[in-house]
């Protein structure tokens, strides 16, 4: 009996499974009616459109009448008439795991009494509220001692468990020994990593295979470290030998991933861009003569302006002055960036500030420093989706990509601030904010 049984439930089981996906392929239909959409790709807007979504996707873009005609009867009707439309943003340089860090304390103090569980709890509560602010794919470069837990978030926002955005990882990034915190410890203690330590070439290459095998989507490494001002421009110290860094960018490009380089000062971004990486993040001692080579050779520069604001401050106070020159620097060289047409994808560091700030501060500092209104959404739609390698996917509102559609009243070409205060988010044809009519 139990031969047959077991055969049977299987079958049934099956059976019940391939329903459910049929159930999932004939997903609900829904048109959205949007009085203003912006056109990230052609860099302009478009009044009184229609946007079909079916399942996950964006079926089809077009005027009103023309895409309303297309849709079935029974497709539901999502009117953002009032609203400007445009896709959802990408934050491509956050840290979910961290919760903070003006001051050095609060940076060891989450790595010496939080339990990475716990980090991980918080780190959920942290996508979530990236989500919410429109925030539909992050870059998450690094977990700062928390191994592998950002993979285990994202694998938990990709099978429905807790909403998030996209999320494309680092892990644990790496850096070189004696050269990032924890520091400062009794050598007789053992104390936790911020980052995967690894020093020399063959190690270095097991290394970038172990992040990969665990999940990393991308390569993260600290260049430099110990910034100083000498004649008007910011320094660094290098970490990585020019041949432990080719090893590192080589490896990661050689299994098909990219690679990001924290680089502050000008040698540490001299160093990122001999190794050939794909973006330098800070960047804060770029000059021209940097920003010429990262044109030529086609790297992404994301500037994470908000948190070097939001940090100097505090960090001056804690006795690191060069964090408020890094920030006046970088509102200089940051227009000049523009003028040149180095890719810029919008990045903010948020992690380092506390996740309770909304990240979307970032496009006024943008804007303030020397980009259209238009330039800084590009840059955290178009722009992102290309450094993220999926720009058939995201970045704009086009039929086959991902119904990823955030919406807010008034016009943030007019005033950028307006994208703090967005009042719809639909990622993959799912609404998960909406406060329409509010
Ligand atoms: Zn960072």
């Amino acid at each position: 009996m139990k031969r047959v049984l077991i055969p049977l439930i299987i079958i049934i089981a099956l059976w019940q499974v391939s329903a459910v996906a049929q159930q999932r392929a004939a997903k609900a239909v829904v048109l959205i009616h949007a009085g203003r959409l912006i056109d990230t790709r052609g860099g302009r807007v478009v009044e009184n459109q229609g946007i079909l979504v079916e399942g996950e996707r964006i079926t089809a873009v077009g005027s009103w009448n023309e895409v309303r005609g297309r849709a079935p009867a029974s497709a539901r009707l999502i009117d953002l008439s009032n609203e400007t439309v445009l896709p959802g943003l990408s934050d491509c340089h956050t840290h979910i795991l961290l919760q903070g860090d003006v001051t050095a304390a609060d940076y060891d103090e989450q790595l010496l009494k939080e339990s990475i569980p716990y980090r991980t709890i918080r780190a959920t509560v942290a996508a979530r509220s990236a989500l919410m602010n429109g925030f539909t794919a992050l870059r998450d470069l690094e977990t700062e001692g928390a191994m592998y837990a950002d993979v285990d978030v994202k694998t938990a926002i990709n099978r429905g468990i807790i909403p998030g955005p996209r999320m494309f990882v680092s892990t644990r990034a790496f850096s070189t020994t004696g050269t990032y915190a924890l520091l400062g410890y009794s050598w007789e203690l053992k104390v936790p990593e911020g980052v995967q330590i690894v020093d020399g070439v063959d190690n270095i290459r097991r290394a970038v295979r172990e992040q990969v095998k665990y999940g990393a989507d991308w390569i993260k490494f600290y260049a430099d470290r110990r910034y100083y001002m000498k004649d008007g421009a910011l320094h660094s110290w290098v970490n990585f030998t020019d041949e432990e860094a080719k090893a590192l960018v080589d490896e990661a490009h050689r299994l098909g991933h990219r690679v990001a380089a924290h680089a502050m000062g000008m040698e540490g971004i001299d160093a990122a861009l001999k190794a050939g990486v794909d973006s330098v993040e800070h960047g804060y001692g770029l000059n021209e003569e940097l920003l010429d080579r990262m044109l030529r050779q086609g790297t992404y520069w994301c500037p994470t302006i908000y948190t070097g604001v939001y940090v100097a401050e505090g960090r001056a106070a804690d006795g690191r002055p060069i964090y408020l020159e890094m920030r006046d620097l970088e509102a200089k060289i940051f227009g000049v960036a523009v003028r040149k047409g180095v890719k810029i994808a919008f990045g903010t560091d948020a992690g380092a500030f506390p996740w309770t700030e909304n990240a979307a501060k970032e496009f006024n500092y943008m804007v303030r420093y020397g980009m259209t209104p238009m330039q800084a959404i590009q840059s955290a739609t178009i722009v992102a989706a290309d450094l993220l390698e999926r720009p058939d996917d995201m970045g704009a509102i086009e039929a086959g990509k991902y119904a990823d559609i955030v919406a807010v009243a008034g016009d943030p070409l007019k005033d950028i601030t307006r994208l703090e205060h967005l009042n719809f988010v639909m990622k993959g044809g799912e609404v998960v904010r909406s406060e329409l009519g509010r």
